[in-house]
């Protein structure tokens, strides 16, 4: 049934609901028995992260190693996180903020901000991270849109980003400035967290209650600020030990900035519910010092993006000779597709290859992945996850159809998992939008082969079409850099009288390649040969960098927009670029 033409109430039907039966799904249970749960059946993802493991006999494991900047280091125990954390809810609540409240973060890797996320958690409050490195408005947007009513963040960010505008945000009642000083309107969070106890119950949320804001990356446009829950920790702890192998007492390390949800679900949430010890770097990424951290801190469960990893690829194997890999376990990825090049390299160098796994902001957890499970066919995102349930679907007279194994079609999921969006924030539409028919459309187009396993084609947005052929930029961009001297690249449709569209591609390259017109046919030799002429690109433009978001993802939609002179949109989450 489509909801397009139908009543709000119609509309509304037409979306998912949660329903007891959807919470009880046998997977569910799998998820659930990783978890202790509070009485009355109230669950609280905080006290799944750290105050159980305390209670449970747990509280001097390692649970945090900070990496900072300048070299420090500081080792944080289940015990210290559980304290920390109870220290923050308590100032919460000494400062009158009330369960339900939002509470924002912009600032670093540092572990205030763990404690803060845990300690909003088991306040039963809302958490939102934000990247630190968003400049003034992108915050501002983000805070509005998601009312926010405490902001922790630096004196710097404070000063430079927040000030001129804070008191027009009437929500905004607190702001905790991290360190020993604040402002005369804020309050310095040292001090007030060594004031508060370090006792505190955790709230007893119910599964459905709120307790995460995750933005999108804006790769495809505006960001949207998608609602998570507290039951969503059933499937961070189901995930993360079926998807990345977290296991108690395992080193783990996950590259991704909690700004992103990556970095919160993955890099906060699932390791420390299935009691590992995680690796947090301050820094961002420096080639010799994330090999030493590997080497030096012993990582086993490696989580990372396509991104870093195209720019290990890009500095040559050689850059990894000398290092000591051997504790690596199990490597994985996502963000972008991982090209089939990067699981081979990874596993010459490591000795290991890179897991690819598929979710998004509002799926809120691993969906598809590469596990041990089953062998990896590089350049595929895997299979669903126990308590998944992926197919490939089409338009169908207002409903949808799923197509067999083999056709590509939009990648679609049936709701009722733990830790699916409930909203989108102020944007009921645009979320009603997301479901038809009994599916979840995720807006990506993949097809299934008939061993079960997904592959990704592209964006629904950014497929092309050319002369009578669909063309996924994925495959194309990786042919070439199946190329040695290409390192990057990004693929587009430009729109052509004859052929409707052809295909434009812009690469970088590796270090120590010179761009002329020579490589420039070479790589098109290589692409007509792996793709056919109707594929390949007709065009090859050499780039130093490609616009990318914060995330670590490119943004297509910006070199197109920027080709045919059209606005550029929404560019609040743009990281790298160069026009
Ligand atoms: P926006 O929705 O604002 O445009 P976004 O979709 O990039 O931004 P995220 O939720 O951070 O925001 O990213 C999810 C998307 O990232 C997926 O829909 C998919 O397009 C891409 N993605 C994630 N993992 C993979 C993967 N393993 N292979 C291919 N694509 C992936
Ligand atoms: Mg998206």
């Amino acid at each position: 049934m489509s909801i397009i033409g139908k009543s709000p109430e119609e509309r509304a039907a037409a979306c998912w609901q949660p329903t007891s039966d959807a919470l009880e799904q046998p997977t569910n249970d799998l998820g659930r028995r990783l978890l202790t749960g509070l009485p009355d059946g109230s669950i609280n993802i905080g006290f799944e992260a750290v105050d159980r493991h305390v209670a449970q006999g747990h509280g001097n494991h390692t649970a945090l190693i900070w990496l900072s900047k300048d070299g420090a280091q500081q080792t944080l125990s289940y015990g210290d996180l559980a304290a920390m954390s109870s220290r923050f809810a308590n100032l919460l609540y000494d400062h009158g903020q009330q369960k339900g409240d939002r509470v924002f973060v912009a600032m670093g890797r540092r572990p205030e901000l763990y404690a803060a996320a845990l300690g909003t958690l088991k306040a039963g409050m809302v958490f939102t991270p934000l990247f630190a490195a968003f400049g003034p408005e992108p915050l501002r947007t983000r805070m509005e849109i998601g009312d926010a009513n405490v902001l922790v963040t630096t004196k710097s960010l404070y000063k430079r980003k927040i000030a001129s505008w804070r008191q027009e945000m009437t929500s905004l009642r607190l702001v905790l400035i991290v360190g020993d000083e604040a402002p005369d309107d804020c309050v310095a969070l040292a001090p007030a967290l060594q004031e508060a106890s370090t006792e505190f119950l955790a709230a007893h949320t119910q599964t459905e209650d709120p307790a995460l804001i995750h933005f999108t990356s804006g790769t495809t446009g505006r960001p949207k600020g998608a609602v998570h829950v507290h039951g969503a920790v059933q499937h961070h702890a189901l995930s993360g030990r079926y998807a990345l192998e977290l296991q108690p007492g395992v080193t783990y390390w996950c590259t991704a900035d909690p700004g992103w949800v990556t970095g919160t679900t993955y890099g906060i949430i699932s390791p420390l519910v299935n009691r590992v010890m995680m690796i947090v770097d301050e820094a961002e990424f420096n080639l010799e010092r994330w090999y030493g951290i590997v080497e030096r801190e012993r990582v086993e469960v490696w989580y990372s993006a396509p991104t870093a990893i195209r720019m290990m690829m890009r500095a040559g194997s050689e850059a990894a000779r000398g290092y000591d890999f051997s504790a690596l376990q199990f490597l994985a990825s996502v963000g972008e597709p991982l090209n089939a090049e990067a699981v081979v390299w990874s596993n010459e160098v490591f000795g290991r290859p890179f897991h690819d796994n598929w979710w998004q902001t509002e799926t809120g957890g691993i969906m598809i992945a590469n596990t041990r499970a089953h062998d990896i066919k590089p350049g595929s995102m895997g299979k669903p996850l126990p308590g998944v349930v992926a197919g490939i679907v089409e338009p169908d007279n207002g409903g949808l159809r799923e197509l067999p194994d083999g056709e590509i079609g939009e990648l679609a999921l049936r709701p009722g998992w733990p830790s699916m969006m409930r909203d989108y924030l102020h944007e009921q539409a645009r979320y009603e939008k997301c479901f038809n028919d009994g599916w979840y459309l995720s807006g990506d187009l993949a097809m299934r082969d008939s061993d079960g396993y997904f592959w990704f084609v592209g964006r629904a947005d950014d497929l092309i079409k050319t002369s009578g052929h669909l063309v996924g930029p994925f495959e194309v961009e990786s042919a070439l850099i199946e190329h040695e001297a290409v390192a990057e690249a990004a693929v587009i449709g430009i729109p052509d009288e004859t052929a409707g569209e052809i295909v434009k591609a812009f690469v970088t390259l590796n270090s120590g390649q010179t761009a002329d017109e020579e490589l420039e046919r070479d790589i098109r030799g290589l692409a007509r040969k792996r793709l056919g002429a109707a594929v390949a690109p007709r065009e090859i433009v050499f780039r130093n960098a490609l616009p990318k978001t914060r995330s670590g993802k490119i943004m297509r939609r910006l070199l197109k927009a920027r080709e045919l002179g059209l606005p550029e949109g929404d560019i609040s989450t743009l990281e790298t670029d160069e026009k």
